[in-house]
């Protein structure tokens, strides 16, 4: 979850299984203003449908919520339907505004087409802070192409350098070498599978980087500034 402090508004970045259950230990539903899908592979999506259940019969909520998503997502989906929801969708060099915050989208390398995400919003002083999040993606894309001035890069790094090649993702120490390339100042990286060590994909992807990096896990709050 991505909120910008300035205005309060709040997106979602992806919702694989078990992200809708860990939102709601620690967020309410009525302060979400949007949910980005990056792609149609069910870990970035498969819990949309029981929040939108939640939406309309728990919390009856009556706000419209955006679903920002690329083709052949919303017609996976069985309940994110009618006047609650308003599918928009994007494309490699799309860009939309959600509020006071600005979205760019950029197709990566992977077995589908797949969006990373580049964030401009606001922090607590009103300066522009920028996110970047690859999504999945193999080596032939690069969080470089987000462009300059990422202050944080939330990077896929699915498993070691021992897998590098074997799948279109990424290891440790590529997600810490194209960070680094990338000129981001701050490295989060996330989407490691589970028979993995992330111990040492995070080792790898630290002295990839060059500086410390954060792994992702549930409860972690990261506030980011410019
Ligand atoms: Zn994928
Ligand atoms: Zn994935």
């Amino acid at each position: 979850m991505v909120k910008e402090w300035g205005t309060g508004t709040t997106v979602l970045l992806d919702m694989g299984s078990g992200s809708f259950s860990n939102y709601q230990r620690f967020f309410n539903l009525d302060e979400l203003d949007a949910v980005i899908l990056s792609h149609s592979h069910p870990d970035h999506w498969a819990d949309i449908d029981s929040l939108a259940v939640a939406m309309r019969y728990t919390i009856g909520r009556t706000r419209p919520l955006r679903i920002i998503a690329p083709e052949g997502v919303m017609r996976l989906t069985q309940h994110v339907h009618g006047p609650l929801f308003e599918w928009g969708e994007v494309a490699s060099g799309s860009s939309i505004t959600i509020q006071n915050m600005h979205l760019s989208f950029y197709a990566t390398d992977h077995v589908l087409t797949t969006l990373a995400i580049r964030i401009d919003a606001h922090d607590v002083s009103g300066d522009v802070v920028t996110l970047g999040y690859t999504a999945d993606t193999g080596t032939g894309w690069q969080p470089k192409e987000l462009g300059d001035g990422l202050d944080m890069l939330i990077s896929e790094a699915t498993f070691t350098s021992a897998y590098e090649g074997k799948s279109q993702h990424l290891s440790g120490r590529q997600a810490g070498q194209f960070a680094r390339e990338a000129g981001a100042q701050a490295l989060m990286v996330t989407h490691h599978w589970s028979n993995i060590d992330k111990v040492a994909i995070l080792n790898e992807a630290t002295d990839a980087f060059g500086d410390e990096v954060i792994q992702a896990h549930v409860g972690l709050g990261v506030l980011v500034r410019s």
